[in-house]
């Protein structure tokens, strides 16, 4: 059984970190039904893959009566397809081998194990009793694209027809956890014979791999059953279980706040630090239409997506490569209808009157304003404080001061190139506090990032709300 895992983000060879395993060593592990084997087929800066092999030993199953479920007679016992498929022994085995990978932990590069790359996982062998189809509907509402070639049960005899075994390749701009997360589940759901009790235990596992993306997904029934052996009283109880925002289950509220505990100890990027902020602020407002205005490449659309409570989401910037980009990013082809219908992403400018800027409860404007030439603030104030009038604003610039605080950053610049300006805190406090004034919203102001007690934090913010 062969799995391999390939990065063509450059470094590429960071994978190595990521799964804790270095490219120029072979390593083996004894698991209790056979042997792993981790190297690296390649290893270069511009594509790099690891290879996970298999050996499962199949007289040791028998030996351990941990031979496929049902058995059958003595023989099918000794020579069965469980050396060669992907199943449920790859999850075992991909939590064992590479379980500091799975739970998305990198001690030497946390921002690494957080970031999207290219990958590519390619499953010389995966049985798929519902066919390509059932395939295609559990892996691309994920983002992932399939290429999947079926197997003739014997190429001699080509009327014999197909077998159940694909040879499957998935490409998809992932963080490697949630990769190894998805085969962890979705492999023994593809294959039907399990090689394991299913109990309660089978219940916390599918939740805790599943957290995030199962709730929204199309096939969650079809997942949990076959995940769960069909058992239907358990499967009911993962479904009723799988949690949405609004009504957390209270041991899954226990391990959120736990995985929040550990995000907060990690060193967050400044991006992230302002995204979770805009969050926060965003749901206490109570929004259910939003939009975000100047939304780039969609860091924080993709975000709002995962708010289960938001009803309607807009992205609007004025530059087509950026909204492209988003497109890709939020893999917009490919989601399911009901998360489709949630998004929508426009071409505008923001220093001109826009119909379409009307009728949301909440506007972000993140890291924006300061890409605006002074001259058309004015503008900008009116379209969004008069003309569209949501009942929030949030919005968020640079903090000048703190500039000193980027040792590569040199005196008097800014932190990018098409900054028109970045104001010191009162600036943004004197220019906040006047279009609160003149449009009739309250201010409050909040920091994002590290804070210092001289220059303040990296970014500031203000929440505006219609008074
Ligand atoms: N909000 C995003 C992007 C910030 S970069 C984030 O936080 O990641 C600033 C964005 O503002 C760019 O995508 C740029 O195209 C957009 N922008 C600049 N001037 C604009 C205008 N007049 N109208 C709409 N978008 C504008």
């Amino acid at each position: 059984m062969l799995l391999t895992i390939t990065n063509t983000n450059w470094p590429a060879t960071d994978l190595g970190y990521l799964l804790h395993k270095n490219p120029a060593r072979v390593q083996s592990f004894a698991l209790s039904f056979g042997q792993a084997h981790v190297f690296y087929p390649e290893a270069s800066g511009e594509r790099c893959t690891a290879a996970l092999l298999l050996d499962v030993d199949p007289v040791g199953l028998v030996r351990n009566r941990r031979g496929p479920a049902g058995g059958g007679g003595t023989l099918e016992q000794y020579v069965n397809d469980r050396p060669y498929v992907a199943s449920s022994f790859l999850s075992v085995a991909i939590a064992q081998v590479f379980s500091s990978a799975l739970a998305g932990r990198s001690e030497d590069r946390p921002e690494l194990a957080e970031t999207a790359l290219s990958l590519e996982a390619n499953l010389s062998v995966l049985p798929c009793r519902g066919g390509q189809g059932f395939l295609r509907r559990l892996f691309e509402p994920l983002g992932y694209e399939v290429v999947a070639k079926g197997c003739p049960l014997d190429e001699k005899f080509p009327e014999w027809g197909e077998s159940v075994y694909f040879t499957v390749e998935l490409r998809g701009r992932v963080r490697l956890r949630e990769l190894l997360t998805h085969l962890y589940v979705l492999v023994p759901v593809l294959d039907n014979e399990k090689h394991y009790w299913v109990g309660d235990e089978e219940v916390e596992k599918l939740l805790r791999h599943g957290a995030g993306w199962l709730a929204d997904h199309p096939e969650k029934e079809a997942i949990a059953y076959r995940y769960l052996k069909y058992r239907r009283s358990l499967a009911r109880e993962a479904l009723a279980r799988i949690v949405t925002e609004e009504s957390p289950d209270p041991d899954v509220a226990q391990e959120i706040h736990d995985n929040e505990e550990e995000a907060v100890e990690r060193p967050l990027s400044l991006n992230e630090q302002r995204v979770r902020a805009v969050l926060a602020a965003l749901q206490s407002s109570g929004a259910k239409r939003v939009i975000d205005l100047g939304c780039g490449e969609g860091k924080l659309l993709q975000a709002l997506l995962g708010c289960r409570n938001l009803d309607e989401i807009v992205g609007m910037d004025v530059s087509h490569r950026s909204l492209e980009i988003a497109g890709e990013r939020l893999h917009l082809d490919r989601l399911p209808t009901r998360q489709r219908e949630r998004i929508r992403l426009i071409q505008g400018s923001l220093t001109y009157r826009d119909k379409r800027l009307a009728g949301f409860d909440a506007a972000t404007v993140i890291e924006v304003i300061e890409h605006l030439e002074p001259v058309r603030l004015a503008a900008f104030e009116r379209v969004l404080f008069e003309f569209a009038r949501p009942a929030t604003v949030i919005l968020t610039t640079p903090n000048v001061e703190y500039n000193v605080k980027f040792e590569n950053l040199p005196a008097q610049r800014f932190r990018h190139k098409d900054h028109r300006f970045e104001w010191a805190r009162r600036e943004f406090e004197a220019w906040a506090g006047s279009v609160g004034e003149r449009f009739g919203y309250a201010v409050r102001f909040l920091n994002v990032g590290p804070e210092d007690p001289s220059v303040g934090a990296p970014t500031q913010m203000g929440v505006f709300t219609l008074v």
